[in-house]
Order: structure tokens, then sequence, then C-alpha cells
């Protein structure tokens, strides 16, 4: 099996040439997203904006540095997460991406979280938080974690939201302050299955899957997103 450093770079390199939807014409530079490929979170935005398709790096202008900032408040940086968008080619004049254009584009997400398998996924803003739960409100579900096929999920405010309305930020901050527990939840609920594998391969488990922390319940069933309230 491919490795999942592999297959980050070939999605980028396809994203790269993407021709599948009408924001390949006016975009500059594709953002693919970027962060190692053993990366515990992986947050997911909703599209390039002025100077991430100057530079095709995602999250590099205001928001991208406040998001550094919340990030620094839980000990971590940049190069500890993964970043990316849903979609992954500026809509013209930042407007919101049309549901054709995310839904031609959501194929290379799925493959990042498959290649990437993070402990923790954290939507920032609405259409992030739409790939996962189609029906919520990120009014009221935000900084809470729900199983979706699977996977945690958290959904979160977009820093973007939070710098233009002010009223969002500090709720944007708590939420953030969650990641720690929420981390350490996903991984207690990952050991069964994690370790059932590491007997059979043992090489293939990567240096964060520790193997001596005590089990934990396994998370709830596919397909059936379950709010956890921890908070
Ligand atoms: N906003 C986003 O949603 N994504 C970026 O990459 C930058 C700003
Ligand atoms: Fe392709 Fe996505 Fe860019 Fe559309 S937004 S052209 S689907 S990479």
């Amino acid at each position: 099996m491919a490795k999942p450093a592999d297959i980050l770079k070939e999605v980028a390199g396809q994203v790269s040439a993407c021709e599948k939807c009408g924001l390949h014409f006016s975009r500059k530079k594709s953002v693919p997203g970027e962060g190692p490929a053993n990366a515990e979170i992986m947050f997911i935005g909703e599209g390039p904006g002025f100077y991430e398709n100057e530079q095709g790096r995602p999250f590099v202008g205001a928001a991208g540095q406040f998001l550094t900032d919340l990030l620094s408040k839980i000990n971590l940086n940049r190069e500890q997460v993964y970043v990316t968008n849903v979609v992954k080619c500026r809509p013209p004049g930042n407007r919101d991406p049309l549901p054709d254009e995310l839904a031609a584009c959501s194929e290379y997400l799925d493959r990042q979280i498959e290649a990437l398998n993070p402990r923790v996924i954290v939507t920032l803003g609405r259409f992030s938080m739409q790939h996962f739960l189609p029906m919520s409100k990120i009014s009221d579900i935000h900084g809470q974690a729900s199983w979706v096929r699977g996977r945690m999920v958290v959904a979160m405010y977009h820093p973007a939201a939070a710098l233009h309305q002010p009223s969002l930020k500090p709720a944007l901050e708590k939420d953030f302050m969650k990641l720690p527990e929420y981390i350490q939840q996903a991984a207690r609920a990952a050991k069964p299955a994690e370790s059932d594998e590491a007997l059979r391969n043992p090489q293939n488990r990567g240096a964060r899957r520790d193997a001596d922390q005590p089990a934990a319940p396994e998370p709830p069933p596919p397909d059936e997103p379950t709010q956890l309230t921890l908070f």
C-alpha cells in the first residue's frame, strides 16, 4: 500500500492540474493543503483567499495568522498539523463555493483524509462542517465532538468569521482549548482496532500510536453522527 506522504503528494499533483470545476479558470495557484503526513489534527477551511491563491499555500493571510495564534495557545505550531480546504482553488472575489464546485473537489479531500487518518478533524466554518454534518447548524454544534463515519469531527467557527464578527472570537478560543482533550479521547477510542493491527503487522505502527495506553470504548458505529458531551 502506498505511504500516506506519497498519496498526499499524488493528490497535490492532481489538484495542481485539475480542471474538474470552473474555479480552475480564475485560479492563480491551486492550494492542495500542507502539513506532515502523520499529523494528529487536520484542519479543513473553506477555500483559498487572495494570498493563498498567490502563494499556493493554505491559511497564509489574516485568518491564517489567527489560526497560528490559536494553535500556539494549545502548544502546537503549524508544522505539526495538516491544513487544507474543501475547495482547493479560490472562488473569485472570495464568494462562497457553489454546490457543484464542492462536489467536484470533495474527492481530493476524502483521499487526503483517508491518507492522513487524523485523530481529530476540525472543520472551520459552515461549508467544511457540511461536508461531514450536512444537517447541522454551526451555532448549535461548534466545539462539540461528533463521530462521523468512524472519525471524530469537531466543528468550529471560521477564524475569518471571528475576525469580522468579534462576538464569535471567545467561542472559537474556548473551542480550541478543548482540542487536547479531544485528541486524547480519540486516541483512547482508536486503541482496540490499532493494537489489533499492530499485532498482525508491528512495523506498520507509527510513533504517535503508543500501544501501552489503557483500552477505552470504541467509537459508535459509522454513519451515525453522535454528539459527545464531554464539556
Ligand atoms: N480561509 C480559508 O478558508 N482557507 C484558507 O486557506 C484561507 C482562508
Ligand atoms: Fe479541481 Fe477542486 Fe480546483 Fe475545482 S476547486 S478545479 S475541483 S482542484
